[in-house]
């Protein structure tokens, strides 16, 4: 198994930890000519959403990715890639990927509270520490997508099929879990 992680920008060699602690092979995806190899699943990772959307096009990767994850191709996404993965932007006519029947809505926990620690409960999961870095939240599901984890009332991580998004970064706290339900359920 193969697991590309997009490395344009932001928390990528994170994500590669976790997937490595759990015997995943990856390698990461700069050029189009990356996403032309054996690809089991792709993780979009933190980081800016515009300037990652920016340069998915400039790199012409953005219109292949779409097609690669409408025809199965397992994706996750945490903080920006949930943005890049969204149908929807609140209050944005821009979307990126759009594959993900919800709509994100960016730095929703306004300047303050943008960043914070919590753990909460997941489903399928259970209780599981989370990070969040000038996060979005899911404003809301649309009818193909489910509720996975909501915290305060927002809701936090969802999934579609093969699709799996988090507001939240797994990959900066010290628990694999998010990562091993993503493997176990969506990829393998
Ligand atoms: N605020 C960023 C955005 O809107 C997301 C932050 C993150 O990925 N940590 O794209």
């Amino acid at each position: 198994m193969r697991v590309g992680v997009l490395a344009l920008q932001g928390a990528f060699i994170e994500h590669e930890r976790m997937l490595k602690s759990l015997g995943t092979e990856t390698f990461e995806i700069r050029q189009k000519k990356d996403i032309e190899t054996n690809m089991d699943a792709i993780v979009l990772p933190g980081g800016e959403s515009t300037v990652m959307g920016k340069l998915l096009n400039d790199l012409e990767l953005m219109n292949p990715i779409r097609e690669m994850i409408k025809n199965g191709l397992p994706a996750f996404g945490t903080c920006a890639g949930l943005i890049l993965l969204a149908e929807k932007i609140y209050e944005d006519k821009l979307s990126h990927i759009g594959t993900m029947n919800i709509t994100a809505r960016r730095n929703a926990y306004g300047r303050q509270l943008g960043s914070f620690e919590t753990s909460d409960e997941f489903k399928g999961i259970g209780k599981i520490p989370m990070t969040f870095i000038r996060a979005p939240y899911i404003e809301s599901v649309g009818e193909k997508a489910e509720i996975l984890s909501t915290v305060n009332g927002k809701i936090v991580a969802a999934k579609q099929n093969k699709q799996l998004v988090t507001a939240f970064h797994p990959e900066l706290t010290n628990s694999n879990a998010v990562h091993k339900y993503f493997i176990e359920n969506m990829v393998k």
